[in-house]
């Protein structure tokens, strides 16, 4: 296979990492995947109006230095390996990147290149901020009473992709194990997938949710899961989950419990607040009282599925970003696929980037021009300028090709 070498782009300088915390210079070098399908689209029109911000906000002292990596159907055109190593070690060593969506054919032959990216990384956390800007079409009375943060395991669980195909000598081999010396039943012509959950990678993950409400002033932190019937594994989860809570946050949180013995049911001032609630009434909660509720921890699946539910009550995937973060590297994405029936049109929303690439300037330190970003989205989603998505949901607006938007969001900026 082919071996791609990534050029430095000129002037720009490394972040560090040095004890636990990101060293970041006035032009510091972030690695882009660009993506396939909609990705080359979203990613000029998100990089027009981060490079603007960027400049606005410092004055033309800060910039960041892109520099193109490869990765999915960009790289196998390339000759190079969909995944190659050089594209994992350029994300490990500068530290922080941002990509575009990746094409995943469904059925076998091909692992996920996003999960992998995930696993092999160790990108512990996927980190998604769900919150209502004004003017977007939503589907409920109060989208703006949703404000959270979900923290999604991201290494374990089902998606840890270790199973095998109905009828596979595995399969069966496995279901034989299981029948004669464990002593469950299972059929030995079912498919099986297995459902690692570890109390070591659930509570770096309960941590970082932990210490992100710490930081950002949130209320409190719930951890969800399904434990009334899967005990061992996402009951352990919510375990091990008040265990971390208790060993290393001890004197900065309150479990629900406590509160509501001590403190009528408030968390004192300057505590956060631990909670958890079983998975399929929290699909009701973030609909029916979604303002009780700020930071939320959960599994892999559950994760997965309540973070596109959430960024539906706010106005749907085109408006949510995400990240992939570990100990010391981070991986900005949009939440959405390829959509590729838009591929090359110039047409879909590119906020969901956007604001992964406001996610990164946070994560960076540079709040200002993020906070920048948000501001002038917001006011070009109330001037109803839109990509189709939000246009054919709101009454009276002119709806703009994706570059365009870009462009009115980056005349908005201030
Ligand atoms: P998708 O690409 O997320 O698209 C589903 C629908 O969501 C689109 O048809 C469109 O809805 C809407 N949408 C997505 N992005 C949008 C945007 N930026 N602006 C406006 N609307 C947007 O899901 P999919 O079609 O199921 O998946 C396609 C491919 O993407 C698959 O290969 C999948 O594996 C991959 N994927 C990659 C990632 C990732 O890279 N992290 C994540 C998910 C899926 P309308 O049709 O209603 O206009």
């Amino acid at each position: 296979m082919k071996k791609v070498k990534y050029q430095e782009p000129a002037r720009g300088e490394k972040i560090q990492w040095q004890e636990q915390t990101l060293h970041v210079p006035n032009h510091p070098i972030v690695p882009f995947i660009e993506g396939d399908g909609i990705g080359p689209d979203i990613w000029a029109a998100a990089r027009v109006v981060l490079d603007a911000a960027v400049d606005k906000a410092y004055g033309g002292q800060r910039e960041i230095k892109w520099m193109e990596i490869f990765c999915g159907e960009k790289a196998v055109a390339a000759g190079l390996a969909a995944l190659p190593e050089e594209t994992l070690e350029a994300i490990r060593e500068y530290r922080v990147a941002i990509k575009g969506p990746l094409t995943t054919p469904v059925g076998g032959g091909f692992r996920s290149l996003n999960v992998s990216l995930r696993q092999i990384l160790d990108l512990y956390s996927c980190v998604r901020p769900i919150r209502y800007y004004r003017g977007t079409p939503a589907p409920v009375i109060h989208p703006e009473k949703l404000d959270v943060v979900i923290f999604r395991e991201n290494t374990e669980d089902v998606y840890a992709g270790i199973e095998w195909p109905a009828g596979s000598d595995a399969a069966r081999k496995l279901a034989h194990f299981i029948n004669t010396e464990l002593h469950a039943a299972v059929n030995p012509e079912a498919g099986i997938g297995l459902k690692p959950i570890t109390r070591q990678n659930t509570q770096r993950l309960v941590a970082a949710a932990i210490r992100y409400a710490l930081d950002h002033n949130r209320p409190s932190v719930t951890l969800v899961h399904k434990g009334n019937i899967m005990k061992y594994t996402e009951g352990a989860f919510r375990d091990w989950g008040y265990e971390a809570a208790a060993q290393q946050f001890g004197g900065q949180t309150i479990t629900e419990k406590d509160a509501a013995h001590q403190y009528n049911g408030k968390a004192p001032q300057g505590k956060v607040l631990i909670k958890d609630r079983i998975a399929d009434a929290m699909f009701q909660q973030v609909l029916l009282r979604p303002d009780e509720y700020s930071v939320l921890a959960t599994p892999n699946l559950n994760g997965d599925y309540l973070s596109d539910a959430c960024a539906a009550q706010v106005g749907g995937l085109g408006m949510a970003p995400g990240a992939n973060i570990g100990d010391g590297v981070a991986l900005f994405e949009a939440t959405h696929g390829t959509a590729p029936k838009y591929a090359g049109q110039d047409k879909v929303n590119p906020a969901s980037l956007l604001l992964s690439g406001a996610m990164l300037l946070e994560h960076i330190g540079w709040s200002e021009a993020a906070e920048m970003i948000k501001a002038a989205l917001e006011k070009t989603i109330l001037s109803k300028t839109v990509t189709y998505d939000l246009a054919r949901q709101l009454d009276g607006a002119q709806e703009v090709k994706c570059s365009k938007f870009a462009q009115t969001i980056r005349e908005n900026l201030a």
